[in-house]
């Protein structure tokens, strides 16, 4: 509790741990771009106690597929004994390395459509949705913390709402991405995620007002929708008036990582140093100043980064536990 609550720490940390990943998906740039080297076993988790000494609560282990390294399973339990902890799927691997998952806080499958065709045209991977909904039953019924995340895109706007019900009428939780491509100036670019792709793009602005609508409504008898009201909202706007009610705070409420351990405080700026220098830097002046030209940038709308921006601090903790008590309650525990 005393993390969650305490000003001037980080509050989330993303750690991309490989840049392999097994999908193609069509709007994303990483398996376009990826590397073979990552950091040792030893060094993550070097990096994990350095994290948690900085006041890291809440954790989320990507890549790539984070479960294709072979030393998952040892991070995932160093991990989880420290800090509430995500680990994301495509849903190709989770099956496979089911004993890890077992004290995870949540693991996230993506799932883009309920149409098995649409599904694997967007993970241009034959096969993906019979193999992450096989991985989601088999969790859910062995008491895994399964949970489904669609990315919403143009292409699956329309059902988002039956994919909700679908899932959480089983009681798995549903969260979700927001299809985004990097749109950074700075050359230096810690690592591209989303690639510009045209039929990803909402262009249905009103229909996207109206899913926000439907969600808030939907979560008031919904507790399976692990999405706030407040986050909601500013998607909302975003897309009704193209105005941010938020300020970025990466870099403050949050930081990225990625495979090599090095850090950035949103995946579109530049490396700002090491994981194993930040006891050092986290509180420069190098550092405050990037915090404020973060503050004002405008570059993105990733969702997780917004969600961090609106929660990821003292205040927003105590909303997010106005707003979904039962969530909350795994961040103030730690
Ligand atoms: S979206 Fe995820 S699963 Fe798909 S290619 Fe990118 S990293 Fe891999
Ligand atoms: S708005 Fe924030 S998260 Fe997005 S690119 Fe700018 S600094 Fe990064």
């Amino acid at each position: 509790m005393i993390n969650a609550l305490t000003p001037n720490r980080p509050h989330h940390a993303q750690w991309m741990i490989t840049r392999k990943c097994n999908y193609r998906c069509r709007g994303c740039n990483v398996w376009k771009e990826q590397d073979q080297r990552e950091l040792s076993t030893e060094e993550v988790k070097q990096g994990l106690d350095i994290l948690k000494d900085l006041g890291i609560v809440e954790l989320v282990l990507s890549g790539g597929d984070p479960l294709l390294r072979k030393d998952a399973p040892e991070i995932i339990e160093y991990a989880s004994n420290l800090f509430v902890t995500t680990v994301y799927d495509n849903g190709s691997m989770a099956k496979k390395k089911l004993e890890a998952l077992r004290n995870v806080d949540f693991i996230a499958i993506s799932i883009d459509s309920l149409d098995e065709a649409k599904n694997d045209y967007i993970k241009a991977v034959p096969g993906a949705w019979k193999k992450a909904m096989e991985a989601v039953e088999t969790l859910n019924s062995e008491g895994i913390n399964v949970s489904v995340t669609p990315t919403i895109s143009q292409l699956n706007l329309y059902e988002i709402v039956d994919i909700t019900n679908y899932f959480t009428q089983k009681g798995i939780p549903v969260w979700y991405c927001l299809y985004s491509f990097d749109q950074t100036e700075d050359v230096n670019q810690i690592f591209r995620i989303g690639k510009a792709n045209d039929e990803f793009i909402i262009k249905d602005k009103q229909a996207m007002v109206t899913l926000c609508d439907s969600l808030i409504e939907m979560k008031k008898r919904n507790s399976k929708i692990f999405m706030t009201t407040e986050l909601l909202k500013a998607i909302r706007t975003l897309f009704l008036e193209g105005k941010r009610t938020w300020n970025c705070r990466a870099l403050q409420n949050f930081l990225v990582l990625d495979h090599l351990g090095r850090i950035a405080g949103c995946h579109n700026h530049k490396f700002i140093g090491s994981v194993f220098d930040l006891p050092k830097i986290w509180h420069s002046d190098e550092f405050d100043l990037l915090r404020k030209t973060y503050n004002e940038c405008t570059q993105c709308a990733y969702l997780c980064y917004i969600f961090y921006s609106l929660h990821g601090s003292p205040y927003g903790n105590l909303m997010l536990a106005k707003d979904q008590w039962k969530n909350a309650k795994f961040l103030l525990e730690r």
